[in-house]
């Protein structure tokens, strides 16, 4: 039996996809190569198609074996969602509705979601836990939270048991240098303080120093990409034991600002990266720091990097060596 990840030519899918394949399990991928790259997936059957598309997925699950989906398959910008929040319905919320569908027709059962933080907004405890208020502060994490609740009544209906994995940043690369992080354009804060580095850009803008935090610039819980694979791998076999529909979040429980996470890189990377100060992001929550204790529980999920150092070292590896990303 074979599992399906769709966006798994991305930076999160194709991470998690080298975690499978790793631990033996056969994966199908599904990518429309917008965004992901063909080179960050290797030794699995590849569909080079649109996930939109019936056709497209009722030939995969017709052509193979398929027990569960890991769905990747997303546009995940916060600030893209507040400028054109039609495309986030319609790419996120259209897309989950076409394969809960297709999964359903072919009594496929099982699906893992990729979550996010921002389904929460502005949070009310930190850190945050599963049980906390969901209230998004922008189209992104509300197409999040409506699939969670499509996903919801999927399993009262028709018995797809799902777990939804609620992602705070991820960031770094794979230990083998062989993939890492390559979107265009880029709009993550590591890689864009990566790329300052590498002299590929002139100066970064931090958005907004006057939230209230320590010293006014956000906070986020970094994760490393390889941790939240493990809990990809370890979530699908949850289901297979348990059949039991869960939400969990994925961070460290440590929170750093924008400054921070700049001083750190200037010190690993040893290069100034010139920074100014701009206005806030629209839809930016002020502090996202997870509690990860559900998933460490319930899941065995052990995270192996702790240090946001060891996170973007990892991440500067992978830069340094391809400056070009996979093009280079
Ligand atoms: N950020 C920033 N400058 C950038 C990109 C991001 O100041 O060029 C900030 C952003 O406002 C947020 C944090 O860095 O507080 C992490 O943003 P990112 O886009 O990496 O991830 P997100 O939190 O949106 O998932």
């Amino acid at each position: 039996m074979a599992i399906l990840v769709t966006g798994g030519a991305g930076y999160i899918g194709s991470h998690t996809v080298s975690e499978l394949t790793a631990h033996g399990e056969d994966v199908i991928v599904l990518d429309n190569l917008q965004k992901g790259h063909r080179q960050a997936i290797n030794n699995v059957v590849f569909y080079h198609g649109d996930i939109r598309d019936p056709q497209v997925t009722d030939r995969i699950f017709s052509e193979n074996r398929i027990d569960a989906v890991v769905h990747f398959a997303a546009d995940s910008l916060v600030g893209e969602s507040v400028a054109d929040p039609l495309k986030y319905y319609d790419n996120n919320v259209i897309t989950a509705q076409r394969l809960l569908t297709q999964m359903n027709k072919h009594h496929v059962k099982k699906i893992v979601f990729s979550s996010t933080a921002a389904v929460y907004g502005e949070p009310v405890n930190i850190p945050i836990k599963e049980t906390d208020r969901t209230l998004p502060t922008n189209p992104y994490g509300e197409t999040k939270l409506a699939i969670e609740k499509m996903l919801h009544y999927c399993d009262r209906a028709y018995g797809i048991k799902y777990i939804a994995l609620r992602y705070f940043n991820a960031a770094g690369a794979h230990p083998y240098g062989t993939i890492g992080e390559d979107h265009h354009p880029e709009s993550h804060l590591i890689p864009i303080i990566l790329q300052a580095a590498l002299g590929q850009r002139g100066e970064i803008a931090i958005y907004g120093n006057d939230y209230p935090t320590p010293d006014g610039t956000c906070i986020r819980d970094y994760i490393h990409v390889m941790d939240l694979a493990q809990a990809h791998r370890l979530a699908l076999q949850r289901l297979k034991n348990t059949e039991e529909s869960d939400v969990y979040n994925l961070g460290n429980g440590k929170g750093f600002s924008v400054f921070e996470v700049v001083k750190k890189a200037r010190a690993i990377t040893g290069h100034a990266i010139p920074a100014s100060i701009v206005a806030r992001r629209p839809g930016d929550p002020a502090v996202l720091v997870a509690s990860s204790e559900k998933a460490r529980t319930l899941l065995g999920w052990t995270p192996h990097y702790h240090e946001l150092d060891e996170i973007i070292a990892s991440a500067w590896k992978w830069h340094k060596a391809n400056p070009g990303g996979f093009g280079n």
